[in-house]
């Protein structure tokens, strides 16, 4: 079994994640040896997503959540950044708008999914509508508790619909997260990114563990299984989890389809033509 099976949550299991340990890598794996194989996946990602764009039916859909500051940023750029741009679609969850706000909270992120032959990656997702949503009450009680079903009939509808899910929780640690905020303080080209919300929601640390772990425990299914990532070193962050995708990619079998014309006709009937047209100009 690869390490990184362990951390796929299992259906189910509810995995406590302050005895996590954020820091993990494997005690013989060096950064050096871990960025020759993130290249060596990165080209192996990109030659399956051809296959998947060229069959042009089936698709994957890659959920990124964490607490602030936990990586979903730096995962986008440096995992799926290298993919051919045509055949991704990325999109940020941000506080719902007007518009969004006045659907069921699965609306936007319908809209979102990837089409055939595509990868879609959500930055936040529609689990922010069981996590922020709770935490802060901005509904009642028994209208989240009722989204895990919900989220489960929305996944298995993609899942038949030919999508293959992935979603990837960023653990990092407490001080690991002071640590980035205190960057995006310091560092002018971080600057921008720090913003009241990371203070103000810092407080909320366990609420927002219970609310991590419960959606875990019920949405972690075989069709779209959450795995925990360790995440406090980055390198070994966006080495896990292309260690993962390219598994599933391969898992899925891709092939080119056959041609839809006969090629022997259309090099006979049109190529030879063409050819000999070419010899008769020069
Ligand atoms: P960021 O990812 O840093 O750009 O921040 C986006 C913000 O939007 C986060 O504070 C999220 O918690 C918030 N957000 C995303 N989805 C929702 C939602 N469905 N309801 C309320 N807030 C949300
Ligand atoms: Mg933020």
């Amino acid at each position: 079994m690869d390490y990184y099976e362990e951390f796929r949550v299992q259906p189910g299991v509810r995995p406590d994640l302050d005895v996590v340990n954020a820091n993990f890598k494997p005690e013989d794996l060096r950064k050096k040896k871990a960025k020759s194989r993130l290249e060596e996946l990165l080209l192996r990602m990109q030659e399956l997503q051809n296959i998947l764009y060229a069959e042009n039916r089936r698709s994957m859909l890659v959920v990124l959540q964490g607490r602030d500051a936990a990586g979903k940023d730096g995962t986008i750029r440096h995992v799926f950044g290298p993919l051919n741009p045509q055949g991704v679609r990325v999109r940020s969850f941000k506080v719902p708008s007007k518009l969004e706000a006045s659907h069921d909270f699965l609306w936007r992120c319908h809209q979102a999914t990837p089409a055939r032959g595509e990868i879609a990656v959500f930055n936040r997702s529609h689990y922010e509508d069981v996590l922020v949503v709770r935490v802060h009450q901005l509904v009642e009680e028994w209208v989240w508790r009722r989204r895990y079903e919900h989220i489960n009939n929305f996944e298995k509808l993609l899942a038949d619909s030919g999508t293959t899910i992935l979603k990837f929780y960023l653990h990092i640690d407490r001080e690991e997260q002071l640590q980035r905020f205190r960057d995006r303080l310091m560092i002018p080209e971080k600057n921008w990114k720090i913003s009241d919300a990371d203070y103000s929601e810092r407080p909320y640390w366990d609420e927002y563990t219970e609310a991590f772990q419960d959606l875990f425990e019920k949405c972690s299914t075989e069709d779209a299984p959450w795995f925990v990532i360790p995440a406090n070193r980055k390198w070994f962050r966006n080495l896990v989890i292309a260690e993962i995708v390219v598994q599933a990619m391969e898992k899925m079998q891709l092939s080119y389809p056959a041609p839809s014309v006969d090629l022997e006709e259309i090099r006979k009937k049109y190529h030879e033509a063409a050819r000999v047209e070419e010899t008769q100009r020069s």
